[in-house]
């Protein structure tokens, strides 16, 4: 067979995997290698990841005491799969969760193992909180995202995403989220207003699915005050308050929990991506007690208990047990607010505005293909970033809650050339 030369790099991929692929066009390189907050390609080339798989990887790749627990737990042929069978291993993360978590917070959870994704915590979720009410309406907000399944779709924003469905999304309502119309319009005095009259035409929900910082609508981060008044309309309307943490979890806005600042209770929560550790699936749902309704077996999968993920999960959970990994995330998102607020000052040509919270943070730029194009010359310069947003309008950064200040400063004064660059062109 002849090889042609000029062929790329990611040839396999292009004849053999479906066009539906993704990341790989933005980041077109073969990798084989990470560690910490780098990665590696097959040509030896090195990137500093500021991307962290969506969130899936917020201590970093391969971490290293997780990488040895795995290894212990493998070589002793600790049992790997067990559909929702009680093992050690799910044990002793159900207990940990509990201590290092849950009863630190006060908060006091039932934990549901749904299935390994992000959807299909909020599919549960969803289906949970209509058994429960037995309402069948859901509201959810402007530019959420909450998965790719139907039931996640028909709360997700996204056009695109949408359609993809092939039928109809039914059963929510889409709501304005904090700010969409700009500071002078009250969003919730709209919602609101459509629960309390009785010809706006909305059915009253089983609940409200929000996320407070939301990951991929565009770093729009709801204010604290915000999420306590819907707190208080779930409340005074009985409609159920689920939380999608799947991705502004596990410390990326600074605290384990991204509403535990906002100082609100919610009834459900949804985790996934950096729950696993070590970016082994995993998915958790959690409820109140009382909302604990299931039937033995009414909600069931095949991979709910991925042991190799408790694994990694529990020895994740350390970082948890002082007040010092909380510290560093927030001196982390300190620096990066200040030089991201520089670079908005300095670069008058981005008309940029510092979107998010905590290392959940980026600019949003104004100009057509702008925020792709920083991304791209980011990518040349060895970093790896993605946007976010209905447009693709906002530069996404997104580095391992663990990365060191050398690692953190590389990555920065990278992105302002890749700027620089952007403009220039
Ligand atoms: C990624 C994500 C999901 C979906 O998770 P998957 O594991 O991709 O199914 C749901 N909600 C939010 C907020 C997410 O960021």
């Amino acid at each position: 067979m002849q090889i042609k030369k000029d062929r790329s790099a990611l040839h396999v991929f292009e004849t053999l995997e479906s066009e539906v692929r993704s990341y790989c066009r933005s980041f077109p390189a073969v990798f084989t290698k990470a560690k910490g907050h780098k990665l590696w390609d097959r040509d030896g080339r090195e990137y500093i990841d500021f991307f962290s798989g969506a969130g899936a990887l917020n201590y970093g790749h391969n971490e290293e005491r997780m990488k040895k627990k795995l290894i212990d737990y493998l070589a002793n042929d600790g049992i790997t799969h067990s559909l929702d069978m009680a093992t050690e291993a799910k044990e002793a993360f159900l207990k940990k969760f509990h201590d290092v978590i849950l009863k630190p917070r006060t908060l006091n959870y039932k934990v549901m193992f749904p299935g390994p994704t992000g959807t299909n915590s909020v599919e549960s979720a969803l289906k949970l909180a209509r058994k429960v009410t037995g309402r069948e309406n859901v509201i959810s907000f402007t530019n959420s995202f909450h998965g790719m399944t139907i039931g996640s779709l028909a709360v997700t924003g996204n056009t695109f995403k949408r359609r993809g469905a092939g039928v109809p999304l039914n059963y929510t309502v889409t709501m304005p989220y904090d700010n969409y119309f700009g500071a002078d319009f009250d969003t919730i005095k709209y919602l609101k207003r459509f629960l309390e009259d009785n010809g706006s035409g909305l059915d009253l929900p089983a609940a409200i699915i929000l996320e407070t910082v939301q990951g991929e609508g565009g770093l729009n981060a709801a204010r604290f005050e915000w999420l306590q008044k819907i707190e208080q309309i779930c409340r005074k309307w009985n409609i159920l308050l689920i939380v999608d943490d799947v991705q502004a979890g596990c410390g990326r806005t600074g605290t384990f929990f991204s509403f535990e600042q906002a100082g609100i209770k919610p009834d459900i929560v949804c985790l996934s991506k950096s729950i696993g550790g070590y970016g082994l699936p995993l998915a958790l749902t959690l409820f109140k007690p009382e909302l604990d309704v299931w039937a033995p077996g009414e909600h069931n999968g095949t991979f709910r208990g991925n042991n190799l993920a408790f694994i990694a999960a529990t020895e994740a959970l350390s970082f948890w047990e002082t007040p010092a990994f909380e510290q560093k995330i927030k001196q982390k998102s300190e620096r990066v607010n200040h030089f991201l607020q520089s670079i908005v000052s300095n670069h008058p040509g981005l008309q940029g505005e510092v979107r998010g919270r905590g290392l959940m943070q980026g600019i949003a730029c104004a100009g057509d293909g702008l925020a792709e194009r920083i991304c791209r010359e980011a990518f040349k310069r060895g970093l790896i970033m993605e946007t976010s947003g209905p447009a693709g309008e906002v530069v996404k950064l997104f580095p391992p809650l663990t990365i060191n200040d050398q690692g953190l400063d590389q990555g920065l004064s990278i992105l302002e050339e890749s700027i620089q660059a952007a403009l220039d062109q």
